[in-house]
């Protein structure tokens, strides 16, 4: 069997269960040859050994079962990097690159901002702003914080990647604790889907819970950061938080019921037109 039967073969197999099996077909055909994507092209008409094709589809296979594309190849690209992933984090999503986005735009207005990123999981927020800041010519330093120990070991593995080992400290805690001080920025993609929710994808069974569910209404870790987190800021700071679409109204009805003098929010949507960013910031001393 030739590389392009292959391929034709297993984005097939794939095409009732994935949105995008031809991508998923090379992907995992690129991981299994250890060819970039954009060198199959010119391998069309190699004929792969029976090993080869084995190992590919099996991988195949692992797909057919939604398992996530990222968990077989071990690796995710996000915000023009390539980060580690394992199931021990949840798989960096292309919607999270507007809460690093929103973060480097206010860190470009800051002196050797520290910042916080709660639930840090890959550490592909904390990691990919302190890099983005580093080109730019500026000198941050980062908290990673997470409760899994498993989570930690990879985002240490990614700051180390990326050359950022030194420049983040890195916490086992619960949101804040263990967090001292205040800080410039604190940055979170917390847990925020209903426990009860029943629209899920089956991708997100293999996915750690703790990272994607949060209580009855999913707005609870939400709504816990943004009461918790002002203690934590400097005056100027800013916190960004990752929502799920639908959920701004409920969150601007409880930040206004409790009304915090000093502070003021601002809603984000996604490039998909989605409800995506919650940002809180503390007005700057006069
Ligand atoms: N955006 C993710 C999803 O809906 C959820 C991520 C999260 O809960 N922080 O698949």
């Amino acid at each position: 069997m030739t590389l392009k039967e292959a391929l034709i073969k297993g984005a097939e197999v794939l095409r009732t269960y994935s949105e995008s099996p031809r991508l998923d077909a090379d992907i995992l055909m690129s991981f299994m040859l250890g060819v970039p994507k954009i060198k199959l092209f010119s391998e069309w008409h190699r004929v792969l050994s029976a090993d080869e094709q084995a190992k590919f589809f099996d991988f195949i296979e692992r797909r057919r079962k939604h398992e996530p594309v990222a968990y077989i190849t071990g690796t995710k690209e996000f915000f023009a990097r390539d980060f580690v992933v394992s199931p021990s984090v949840l798989v960096p999503r292309p919607d999270t690159e507007l809460l690093v986005e929103k973060a480097l735009e206010l860190a470009a207005n800051m002196q050797q901002p520290r910042i916080v990123d709660l639930g840090t999981g890959s550490g592909c927020i904390i990691v990919s702003v302190i890099a983005c800041l580093r080109a730019k010519g500026v000198t941050a330093s980062g908290v990673a914080v997470d409760v899994s120990a498993a989570a930690l070991a990879v985002a240490k593995e990614n700051a180390s990647r990326h050359d950022c080992l030194e420049m983040i400290e890195f916490v086992q805690g619960s949101w804040l604790d263990g967090v001292h001080g205040p800080s410039d920025l604190i940055l979170s993609n917390p847990p925020y889907i209903a426990e009860s929710d029943r629209r899920i994808s089956k991708e997100l069974n293999f996915e750690p819970r703790q990272a994607l569910f949060s209580g009855p209404t999913g707005l609870e870790c939400v709504l816990h950061l943004l009461e918790s987190v002002p203690d934590y800021l400097k005056p100027g700071g800013a916190f960004l938080c990752e929502t799920g679409a639908g959920q701004h109204q409920d969150i601007e009805r409880a930040l206004s019921a409790r009304h915090r003098p000093g502070y003021h929010s601002e809603y984000f949507r996604d490039l998909a037109g989605n409800e995506r960013l919650v940002a809180l910031f503390k007005e700057p001393l006069k």
